[in-house]
């Protein structure tokens, strides 16, 4: 049970880029074919580790009628994706080890890995430090207070300290609360002509510079989330070089969009931190290709049609992307010529998993089997009805996108295929 030869794959992961054949034997890759193994012709297609999104929100505990585990699990395995680690701003917070047993008794029906960060602060009201070795030993892969940025120097710097203690990673939201506020887009040229008030670039690049001289004097390490802006992505280079142990992400809609389609698409464009300008999606781009930036998560973040029919002012900010966070890599940075393969390998699987120190996003002998079948050539639209998400609140339907999960193996077990599409 669950041997595997998958023949005549081009097989991408952080080592090699050849055509070869893949082993599995047990629910691992291994180096030698097993007795009784199924085959599976792969002629043409590109296999890849399965994707670790190191940034999704589930809504579960709270709110599952915007999603729950076992449907986020579903839109992830439909996109690739074998690893997902939720962010807590659950109902109620992860922030203490009830909420973590839940979460992780929950994830064992799902079909991928669900793991769970736990909240940084209590309630994440930004005051009072959780229990960081408690909750690591409970089974938080790391630590966040997404979606409600800890905005006291004085508790951030106490937190790196208290992580750097523990092993483990803070990933940090980075908008200063005070210039953001609860307006729906960028500060710029789109916000003028709609005549609403924006969230300038200022807010996201004071917090990263802010975490980022934390992180210098405490020696912790320190994880942006979601990088949306030219400036940050210049004030963590500096950073990299001056060799602070900073890392950061960024997301498909910060490379594949801009704030010009704000006007078309009203609420369902709405994200924190904003779509920006074209100059910033170029340079996240450039930093996708030279290193500053160290991964792609989708930050998926499901609302209903409901919440996303409100005028822009008044909707929920955030996007799913599960089912879109491949395809849109392979769209818009592999078959632009701008990226490699091998590079988005590493910007979606094995660069999240080092950074969390999972054992995933690799196709090592030993590694759990997390695979993907991807057709990396065929053009397909992005449809509302075809999503396994409990929501639709994508700002990529109606797009083309090149390159599609086949099918998806967890821990040598196919999970996805994408003949289940049509069958409906
Ligand atoms: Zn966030
Ligand atoms: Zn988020």
């Amino acid at each position: 049970m669950g041997n595997l030869i998958v023949r005549n794959a081009r097989v991408v992961d952080g080592v090699s880029d050849i055509i070869r054949d893949l082993y599995v034997a047990n629910g691992h890759i291994s180096s030698a074919y097993a007795a009784d193994s199924e085959i599976i012709d792969a002629a043409g297609m590109v296999v890849i580790p399965g994707l670790v999104d190191m940034h999704v929100h589930f809504r579960d505990p709270g709110q599952t009628y915007k999603e729950d585990i076992l449907s986020g699990a579903n839109a992830a395995a439909a996109g690739g994706v074998t690893t997902c680690v939720c962010m807590p701003n659950t109902k109620p917070a992860a922030d203490c080890v009830e909420v973590l047993a839940y979460i992780l008794d929950r994830a064992k029906n799902a079909c991928v890995r669900v793991l769970p960060y736990a909240a940084v602060t209590i309630g994440q009201n930004g005051e009072t430090i959780t229990d960081f070795a408690k909750l690591r030993n409970a089974g938080a892969a790391a630590f966040s207070d997404d979606g409600n940025p800890v905005m006291n120097a004085e508790i951030m710097r106490k937190a790196l300290i208290l992580s750097a203690e523990t092993g483990t990673l803070i990933s940090s939201h980075c908008e200063d609360i005070s210039l953001v506020k609860n307006y729906a887009l960028n500060e710029g040229v789109v916000s003028k002509k709609l005549g609403l008030r924006g969230r300038p670039a200022s807010a996201e690049e004071i917090m990263i510079a802010r975490d980022a001289i934390l992180a210098a004097e405490t020696g912790a390490r320190v994880h942006i989330a979601h990088v949306s802006t030219a400036g940050s992505i210049e004030i963590i280079r500096r950073a990299k070089e001056a060799g602070v142990k900073i890392s950061c992400e960024t997301c498909p809609q910060y490379f594949m969009l801009t704030e010009d389609i704000i006007p078309k698409l009203g609420p369902l464009a709405r994200v924190n931190p904003p779509l920006r300008t074209e100059r910033d999606r170029l340079a996240i781009v450039e930093s996708l290709k030279d290193g500053t930036i160290d991964a792609i998560a989708t930050d998926h973040a499901p609302h209903t049609d409901e919440e996303k029919s409100l005028p822009i002012e008044e909707a929920p900010s955030g996007m799913i992307g599960l089912e879109t966070s491949l395809a849109a890599a392979l769209t818009g940075l592999y078959h632009t010529g701008i990226i490699p393969l091998a590079r988005i390998v590493e910007l979606m699987c094995s660069a999240p998993a080092r950074l969390l120190g999972l054992d995933a996003g690799t196709l090592k002998p030993g590694a759990p089997a997390d695979f993907v079948i991807v057709n990396p050539d065929t053009t397909w639209e992005v449809e509302a009805k075809k999503f396994r998400s409990r929501a639709k609140n994508s700002a990529f339907i109606g797009m083309k996108l090149q390159g599609q999960a086949v099918s998806t193996y967890f821990e040598g077990v196919r999970v996805f295929c994408a003949a289940d599409l049509s069958g409906g």
